[in-house]
Order: C-alpha cells, then sequence, then structure tokens
C-alpha cells in the first residue's frame, strides 16, 4: 500500500498542505501532526475541557473518564496495567522523577550502567544521582563500526550495579540495543532496569513484559502527538520503591498544616492539573500510528531509509554512521571536507530541515571522534522525492564547498 501509494498520508498533514515544498526530514526531533490527531486535541478543548478528577459535575466527571480511558488504551498498547501508567510532561521529566525519586538504598560504589548511546535526558539525571551518593557510572560501549554493543557488555552489569538504563535506539544512528537481554542481564545481578524508548515509539511496537523492564517513557511528540505529554510505565513492584517528586495538588488524601497523606494510587505521581488535551491526543496518535502500522508503514520507511544510504554511500566525500538492518529510519552521516553545521545550513536555505549536531548524546559523538553529524529521519509524510532533494541539495554543497570545478 504505502510503497505504490506514498504521497496518501502526506496530504493528512496541514502543514504540507500549506508548504508543499518542505522536505521535512526532522521528525527525529519531533514529528509533525496529522489532522485526525490535532483534531481530537482541538474538540477536547472545544467540547470536553474540565479539570480532570477535580469536579462532580458532569463535564468534569467526562474528563476524568477520557484521562482514564486513555491510560488504559494506551497501557494496554505497551502491554502494561492501567495501574501501571504515569503521565508525565515528557521523557525528560520521566527520568527526571525516576532518578530523583528512586529509593534503592544507594550506597557509596554502587554502579549505575548506562550505554554510550544515551540521549542527555537519560544520562543528566543519574549523573547528578551519582554524585549525591558517590555513585560510579558505568558503560556499555558501542563498536565504532558495527554501532552495537561491544561483546563485553554483559561483564559491565556486575554485583554492585543497582539500576541500569538503557535505549531501545540511538538517537543518533537509528540503532538498536538488545534491550531484552540487557534487562535480563539486569534482573540476574537484582538492578532494576528502566528504558528510553522516546526514539524508538513511533517505529518498533512496545511490549513491557517481552522487554521485562521495571520502567519505560517516551514522549508523545516524537509518535504524531503534541508536545506536554509523555508516558511512564512502572511496574507493580517498582512503584513501591519510588517516593514522587512533585508534590501537590491530587497527590494526596489528607493534608494538616504539618503534614499529609499521599494518595496510595498512581495518582501520587501526578501532581497538579493533569495535561488531559494532550494525553487525549496521546491515544488518538497511538490509533492513527497503528492504523499506519497496518498499512505497512513500517517497511516503507526502512525502505527510505536504505535507499537514502545507497544514494549517499555513492557519495564518497560523506561518510555514515554504523547501522544495521532493523535500526531505526534514520541515516546520520558527516564529512571530512564539511561542518555539519554548514551542511545543515546549506540544507535549510534549500528548504531541507534536517538536524545537525551532538543530537544531545556527546558521549557517543565524542566516543566516536566527531563533535556533530548531520541527521536524516523519515516518517509517514515523507516520500522519495524529499530523498531527491536532499541528494541534489547535498551535490550542490559539494560543488560549493569541496570541489567547485
Ligand atoms: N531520549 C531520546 C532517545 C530522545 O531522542 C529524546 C528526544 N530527543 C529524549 C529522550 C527526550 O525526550 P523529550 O525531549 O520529549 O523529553
Amino acid at each position: 500500500h504505502y510503497v505504490s501509494d506514498f504521497l496518501a498520508p502526506r496530504a493528512e498533514f496541514a502543514l504540507f498542505r500549506e508548504q508543499p515544498e518542505l522536505v521535512y526530514l526532522d521528525s527525529a526531533a519531533s514529528y509533525q501532526v496529522p489532522d485526525a490527531v490535532l483534531q481530537r486535541f482541538v474538540s477536547y478543548y472545544q467540547q470536553q475541557h474540565a479539570n480532570a478528577h477535580r469536579g462532580s459535575y458532569p463535564l468534569a466527571q467526562r474528563a476524568t473518564a477520557l484521562l482514564e480511558g486513555a491510560r488504559t488504551e494506551i497501557a494496554a498498547w505497551i502491554g502494561a496495567g492501567a495501574d501501571e501508567v504515569v503521565f508525565t510532561s515528557g521523557a525528560t521529566q520521566s527520568f527526571n522523577m525516576l532518578a530523583q525519586g528512586l529509593q534503592l538504598d544507594w550506597q557509596a560504589g554502587d554502579e549505575i550502567v548506562l550505554s554510550r548511546a544515551e540521549h542527555h535526558a537519560n544520562l543528566l539525571p543519574w549523573q547528578r544521582l551519582a554524585e549525591q551518593h558517590q555513585l560510579k557510572l558505568r558503560w556499555l560501549d558501542l563498536d565504532p563500526v558495527r554501532g552495537t554493543l561491544t561483546d563485553a557488555w554483559t561483564d559491565v552489569i556486575g554485583p554492585r550495579c543497582k539500576l541500569v538504563a538503557v535505549t531501545l535506539a540511538s538517537n543518533v544512528t537509528g540503532q538498536r540495543l538488545p534491550v531484552r537481554a540487557i534487562c535480563q542481564r539486569a534482573h540476574a545481578v537484582g538492578a532494576v532496569c528502566v528504558v528510553d524508548a522516546a526514539q524508538a515509539v513511533a517505529s518498533v511496537a512496545i511490549d513491557v513484559a517481552a522487554l521485562e523492564c521495571d520502567a519505560l517513557t517516551f514522549s508523545a511528540h516524537k509518535m504524531y502527538g503534541v508536545t506536554g505529554c509523555g508516558v511512564l510505565y512502572l511496574r507493580q513492584s517498582l512503584q513501591a520503591r519510588l517516593a514522587p517528586t512533585l508534590l501537590g495538588g491530587g497527590m494526596v488524601t489528607t493534608v494538616t498544616s504539618s503534614t499529609s497523606e499521599w494518595q496510595t494510587n498512581l495518582h501520587r505521581f501526578e501532581a497538579g492539573t493533569p495535561n488531559t488535551a494532550a494525553i487525549v491526543t496521546c491515544q488518538a496518535a497511538m490509533q492513527w500510528l497503528e492504523q499506519q502500522r497496518q498499512a505497512g508503514l513500517k517497511d516503507y520507511l526502512q525502505q527510505l531509509a536504505q535507499e537514502l544510504r545507497q544514494q549517499l554511500t555513492k557519495r564518497p566525500w560523506l561518510t555514515l554512521l554504523p547501522q544495521s538492518d532493523d535500526g531505526l529510519a534514520l541515516v546520520s552521516f558527516y564529512s571530512e571536507a564539511v561542518h555539519a553545521f554548514d551542511l545543515a545550513t546549506f540544507l535549510a536555505e534549500a528548504g531541507i530541515a534536517v538536524r545537525a549536531g551532538s543530537h544531545c548524546a556527546q558521549p557517543l559523538l565524542r566516543d566516536w571522534g566527531h563533535e556533530a553529524v548531520v541527521r536524516v529521519s523519515f516518517a509517514a509524510y515523507n516520500t522519495r522525492l524529499d530523498s531527491m532533494r536532499l541528494c541534489e541539495a547535498l551535490d550542490e554543497a559539494y560543488h560549493l564547498f569541496v570541489n567547485p570545478d
């Protein structure tokens, strides 16, 4: 369906109807939002908006039901129970909540293991925790040629390890990590395993039971939803070990002038007015994404990425970062001759949106000897025309920067 009829989904995005020439290849940073999903946001505010979990009048009760309905459906989508999913403002908030709130009886010298591919959101909160408790951060290295974990990774998760936090897929290379095996290894040494699904959620079907993780998070804006909604899965047994870090309305039962008693259910992790609009929009995005998946989106995007890789390989002034076939539909590259920022600026002037930089993953880039790379990422609205325009613009850049003859 997609390969022959690939222009169809593009028409569902107002942005591309209004700017048909725009080549948007930066979905890994934020996805564009299709009409049906955006319409859910609008209809919520037009017809259903009230403060959920607060009022007893019909509108407020309905808002509560909508919020809880979204929780149930999103939880089922990732193989979790409705009593295991907390809404946050995004993956970044989720990691901060975990790092600040997990009560794992930290002792000086305990270890936290991260992969070198982690986004800063799944690194800085653990760095601070390590400073506070004199913990040691240890690393799962990535092979610069294959892009995968180096063979000795299991040895890094040892007896002093109390927590492992890894991404399902690198947001720099798109390479997937063997997360189930990592979780199993973490559990074998008695550690908790946290998974970053932010980059993978739009591409990889998530099943927290199959992954055997204890916590997992992603942001709705990276799956055709709007900003302001994050999903945080917390395994039942982990909830008891997590202290609420955001305190305020909605998370308490009894409050006196000096004491307060927290809710015993998940609401203790959701202080303040919930972002019900973004949450029901996330549910709509999930439904839209599922429809596209049924129609063959994954194969289509893999094909786009593979074709682009082939095209770029024909341009020896560019070097591609490694990725295996099961990775995400993104392609990262650099040139020894032209700085990534210059390339991205040149492309921007040609109406092509890509991202250049460290992609909030500086340790990985530094390991591999780069300061910045260009990242091209595909989503449902992209077509072969986008790749063609990109290649043409890159050829122009070559003539301008590398070989003026
Ligand atoms: N992890 C990964 C792998 C990401 O790509 C991102 C977003 N760039 C994040 C975490 C953070 O997500 P957010 O900015 O939505 O909190």
